[in-house]
């Protein structure tokens, strides 16, 4: 239901709640983040969730919830029942790869069987956890996070609106779109991800609409977009006015 993605200097944490609390107004059922910390290789990401309000993932964050690249989700559940567990982000079983999403997989029980013949353990009900495994299958084999994204999204029929962290490259964010909105927000040395621009309005005004089909790499110092083809995408930042 609902997206934010932060990666720049502050502690991601934080921002990563506030801009769920913006987006409660669209209703959800849980919440969760996942936030890198290269700085620990012992423990180079975290995973928070929670059934329920973002006031119950905010119980459940530990005091320091350290990094600065991150990303968030409320989930209005479509395949899966409300719990922790279905709730996002999803992680794939080498824990390498953190995703949430908006939309629906289409063909996730085609993709969730064929991921589990080839042994890989589903611990979720979700559509949305076969992305995690599918892109860290990709990564496997040597590709860049943006083509393991590009390759994991070929497989996909649906609607989806994504963030994908890799705990190999921390200073990133991989996002792609298509039929679930999706933006960028641009700072002053950080960068946004967003589903609405609620949810980053206190901290730009600065923001990059992205269209079906577009994928972009989100570090603190700005973004580039590009499609399933080789080719970038010349999207720009306009300025939004939001009262809030
Ligand atoms: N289909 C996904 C799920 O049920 C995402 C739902 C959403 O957009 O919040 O987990």
């Amino acid at each position: 239901c609902g997206i934010v993605g932060y990666v720049g200097p502050q502690q991601a944490a934080p921002v990563l709640v506030e801009g769920l609390t913006r987006l409660e107004y669209r209703g959800y059922d849980s919440a969760g983040v996942a936030v890198l910390n290269p700085r620990s290789s012992a423990n180079p990401s975290r995973v928070v969730r929670a059934q329920g309000r973002v006031r119950d993932l905010e119980a459940a964050l530990p005091a320091r919830l350290a990094g600065t690249t991150g990303i968030g989700h409320t989930r209005w559940a479509t395949h899966g029942e409300p719990s922790e567990r279905n709730a996002h982000p999803h992680t794939s079983a080498d824990g390498r790869v953190h995703v949430v999403h908006n939309g629906i997989i289409d063909n996730f029980a085609t993709l969730r069987s064929r991921l589990a013949d080839d042994g890989v353990e589903l611990t979720s009900d979700t559509d949305t956890e076969v992305v995690a495994h599918l892109v860290a299958r990709e990564l496997a084999t040597g590709l860049s996070l943006e083509d393991a994204v590009r390759a994991a999204v070929a497989q996909i029929v649906g609607t989806y609106a994504l963030a994908v962290l890799d705990t190999q490259t921390p200073e990133r964010i991989v996002v792609a779109r298509n039929g679930s909105p999706l933006l960028l927000g641009v700072g002053d040395g950080e960068m946004f991800v967003a589903s609405d621009p609620a949810a980053i309005v206190r901290h730009t005004s600065q923001v990059v609409l992205l269209d079906d089909g577009d994928f972009a790499t989100v570090t603190a110092d700005g973004f580039h977009s590009f499609t399933d083809g080789e080719e970038r995408t010349a999207r720009a930042a306009v300025t939004i006015d939001l009262t809030v």
